[in-house]
């Protein structure tokens, strides 16, 4: 909400309607009356931090072009307008406007609403929705599939153990990406900083590690956690669990088999970092923006293999995030990777587990 800034130059007293200005600074958007000329006389404080307003011109030729129109004809009108976020990238705000004109003295309103927040929410989860849809074809396509062979092959014993065997496999992934769609979206909806508890860190690694057992025996690679400390950090527990093991199940599957994955903690600034280090085929530089993204792997043919759903590091940023952290990456390929989750500290509590 804005605050009542008169433009110094034109404000005449008694001009406008005391009722007038606190209604426009009371409101959601921001606000701006143009006089003849479409010279500003009264604006809110967002105005010019929008990139409305600048030098005391409207800077949408759109926007200008509307106005005009609404002094000529008398009629409200309504409209959308792009204001480039900053002088360099693509980055774009996005207002809806209404302008109507004030029947005294020549006077044309515009009201501003900022639509790009909402914007972006309502297309990252229509995107999330197109995505999931996309990603449940293919385990259920493949069910259907396969009942329909195990239905042709019904006097063939051996020809439906195996495609028994396959549905079972794609009824696993279907089950898993359920899960991990449930996670991710539980993780998007909590506030883990609202009722928070202690949380150790060397309580949770080691409660990852145990949940990697079987994958990491599997595979036949080491996962050492190295010299654990005593630090305590605020939030969710299982989250935070769930976050190290989800870096911990990467660094296993995107490594060749006896290699080692390491475990260690670093003290900063009051910030603890866990960093979870591989020696495995590593990220490709252009690859290391994306991955992050929901759905998106380096290789889908190899995420398909190791059973990922290409969730994981979604759901490790947005841990990160609501704990007040980040996760950060260093990558080279065909010799490694470590991951970082790093949080503000709570406390250092020294001799206690
Ligand atoms: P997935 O379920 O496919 O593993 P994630 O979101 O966990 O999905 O990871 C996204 C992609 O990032 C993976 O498909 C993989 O290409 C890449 N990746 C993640 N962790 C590692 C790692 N430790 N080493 C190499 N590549 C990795």
């Amino acid at each position: 909400m804005g605050f009542l800034r008169r433009d110094t130059e034109v404000s005449e007293p008694g001009l406008l309607p005391q009722i007038l200005l606190e209604t426009l600074a009371s409101l959601d958007g921001e606000s701006v009356i143009l006089g003849p000329g479409e010279v500003p006389i009264f604006s809110t404080s967002g105005i010019e931090s929008l990139g409305i307003l600048r030098e005391n011109r409207i800077q949408s030729p759109e926007l200008l072009a509307t106005v005009r129109f609404v002094r000529r004809t008398g009629s409200q009108q309504i409209g959308q307008i792009e204001i480039p976020r900053g002088p360099i990238g693509e980055g774009k705000h996005q207002f809806t406007f209404r302008v109507l004109p004030l029947v005294k003295d020549d006077l044309v309103l515009v009201l501003v609403s900022d639509e790009s927040e909402a914007q972006r929410a309502h297309d990252a989860r229509r995107d999330f929705v197109a995505n999931i849809s996309h990603e449940l074809k293919t385990p259920i396509g493949a069910l259907s599939l396969l009942s329909e062979a195990v239905l042709g092959a019904k006097d063939d014993p051996e020809s439906v153990t195996k495609f028994a065997t396959r549905m079972q496999s794609e009824a696993k992934r279907l089950t898993d990406l359920v899960q991990e769609i449930i996670h991710l979206s539980r993780v998007q909806d909590s506030d883990p900083l609202q009722l928070p508890e202690e949380v150790s860190i060397s309580y949770v690694i080691g409660e990852a590690i145990e949940q990697c057992q079987i994958s990491s025996e599997s595979r036949g690679i080491s996962v050492k956690y190295l010299e654990p400390n005593h630090v305590v950090v605020l939030g969710d527990r299982d989250q935070l669990i769930m976050a190290i093991h989800n870096l911990i199940e990467n660094a296993i599957n995107y490594s060749p088999e006896n290699t080692k994955v390491s475990i260690s903690t670093e003290i900063e600034n009051q910030v603890v970092s866990i960093l979870v280090a591989d020696q495995g085929i590593g990220i490709p530089k252009n690859e290391q923006g994306r991955i992050f993204e929901r759905f998106y792997r380096v290789d889908p043919a190899r995420s398909r293999q190791t059973g990922g759903t290409g969730l994981g590091l979604s759901i490790v940023k947005h841990v990160a995030a609501k704990h007040g952290g980040e996760v950060t990456l260093w990558s080279v390929e065909s010799v490694g990777s470590t991951f970082s989750i790093r949080l503000p500290i709570h406390s250092l509590t020294v001799g206690r587990e």
